[in-house]
């Protein structure tokens, strides 16, 4: 492989001078027409200094989960009502200002990154490294979404209504955070409905927005099931829209119910995926099993973007399974709250259950690559992460949420292999390994995919930089982080005479 002439240049389906020189470096990572890969300005924690986590590490030891109240449906509808009453107010207060509510949210979202963590290692699950990287990603919602408000203008920013927000456990404060700030700086007022599973941490972050400034009546915080809460916001004639982040299925629901209600409530979804990475005979394994690793296993498999199937050039298959098999090997699989873990456990006993009947199938129809190890046996819920080879993409039946891989041989044009993935009908994430430039652009032109990535991991959009959000079964649109977030959050106005 290292030299593409020795190595495989009949299957290259190009000039051999298109082809990056065996590299001695990582091969780069472009990310395809977007500008560049720097964060906004969050501070976050570096782990690898002692200084920076000791205080984290305290934080988690000391934190302990409240329970909170459940809404019942007579607190959903004076909720509404409520919020109905707050958005003369809020709507009319000028974008500036609300801008500015968002930015004192974020800085206190900043400074309280320790407590945040402790909250989201105890009630989330999540690695330490995860919950570091979930509040910086809170916090640039927040001052990404105040800025892009405020050079809208105030006659471009104005709100709905009453605005739904449904958003998951797996980023309990990131997503809710960015669902609940885009409908408010862009007018609305804000009914916001968390996971069952994570309403500590959407209670901390309602309780930071409203000390920053959002009124009482313009945010309310409604916890309880999706079935029961969560059905009674989007059935609720007088709310303005509805933004979700959950699974396909329910966003079909939510579509239907809002549908047959009329008039223009809207919805904005970001759903599921089947997501996959296609590897080319020419990709340096060294790379492509390290992006395998990160958006396969990272936050137990559990996000939406993660890698679900590894498509890879039957040249190179056996070399890049053998170092996946090495991989698994190592990855630490235990206690998030310990800073060694590289794999911290599922969300809820359900999930383990349910993804380990999903496993059990795979042993029964697919050919076992290899498991990794736990390591602590007192954590629940933890499961081993664990790759299959499977022979056909039709065995993908449904997106599995967990730390599961599966991995497909492929030979010939890797453009049949897109138009598979995009037969699948999902279109979240694509990860392209190749050394080859003019293809991955090909490739990523022909892919019905909302998120492409090249020579790197597939999962961690950044706000500002990568606006997240697929299409087909993954999501309405339109991407979170972007600029074309807020404008599906206000009333389209046209009124000649004004910009
Ligand atoms: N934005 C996250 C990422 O890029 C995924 C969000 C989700 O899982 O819903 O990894």
């Amino acid at each position: 492989l290292a030299d593409p002439q020795v190595a495989v240049p009949e299957l290259l389906g190009c000039p051999l001078e298109d082809v990056r020189p065996a590299p001695t470096q990582p091969l780069p990572s472009q990310l395809y027409r977007a500008a560049g890969d720097q964060r906004l300005n969050s501070t976050g924690a570096d782990l690898a200094d002692p200084a920076q986590r000791a205080p984290l590490a305290a934080a988690v030891a000391a934190t302990q989960v409240q329970a909170v109240p459940l809404a019942s449906p007579t607190d959903v509808q004076d909720a509404v009502v409520r919020l109905q009453g707050g958005f003369k107010a809020w709507s009319e207060t000028p974008v500036a200002q609300r801008a500015a509510v968002l930015r004192r949210a974020a800085d206190a979202m900043d400074a309280q990154l320790a407590p945040l963590c402790g909250l989201l290692v105890k009630e989330a699950h999540k690695t330490l490294a995860d919950c570091v990287a979930e509040v910086r990603e809170a916090v640039d919602f927040l001052r990404y979404y105040a800025d892009e408000a405020e050079s809208a203008g105030d006659a471009a920013m104005q709100g709905r209504g009453v605005f739904v927000c449904i958003s998951p456990w797996n980023f309990p404060l990131a997503i809710f955070a960015g669902q609940v700030v885009a409908a408010l700086v862009a007018g609305n007022t804000v009914a916001a409905k968390p996971a069952e599973q994570t309403p500590a941490v959407a209670a901390a972050c309602v309780r930071l927005l409203h000390e920053a400034g959002v009124p009482e009546d313009a945010l309310v915080l409604l916890n309880g099931a999706g079935e029961t809460v969560g059905a009674a916001l989007v059935a609720h004639p007088a709310t303005a829209g509805v933004c979700f982040t959950g699974s396909t299925q329910v966003a079909k629901i939510i579509h239907k119910t809002l549908a047959q209600s009329g008039g223009d409530r809207v919805l904005i979804a970001e759903t599921g995926g089947l997501n996959a990475m296609v590897v080319d005979s020419t990709a340096l394994p060294e790379q492509v099993v390290d992006a395998v690793v990160q958006s396969a296993f990272r936050s137990a498999g559990q996000r939406c973007s993660a890698l679900r199937l590894l498509c890879v050039h039957e040249a190179v298959a056996d070399g890049v399974i053998e170092m996946i098999k090495g991989a698994l090997a190592e990855l630490r699989v235990g206690d998030p709250a310990n800073l060694a873990t590289d794999v911290g456990p599922l969300i809820d006993a359900e999930a383990f259950t349910g993804i380990s009947a999903q496993v059990a199938r795979l042993h029964r129809e697919a050919q076992l690559i290899a498991e990794g190890r736990v390591q602590d046996g007192q954590v629940p819920n933890l499961l081993p992460p664990i790759a299959f080879e499977v022979r056909d993409m039709a065995e993908l039946k449904t997106e599995i949420f967990g730390p599961v891989l599966h991995v497909l041989r492929w030979k010939g044009e890797p453009d049949a292999v897109i138009e598979r993935i995009n037969a699948l009908g999902y279109g979240l994430t694509l990860g392209i390994q190749t050394r080859i430039d003019t293809r991955a652009e090909r490739l990523a032109d022909l892919a019905a995919i909302g998120n492409v990535y090249v020579n790197r991991n597939i999962i961690g959009a950044v706000v500002g930089v990568q606006p997240f959000g697929g299409e087909g079964l993954s999501g309405t649109g339109p991407k979170a982080g972007g600029p074309n977030y807020l404008w599906r959050f206000v009333r389209p106005q046209a009124l000649p005479g004004r910009p």
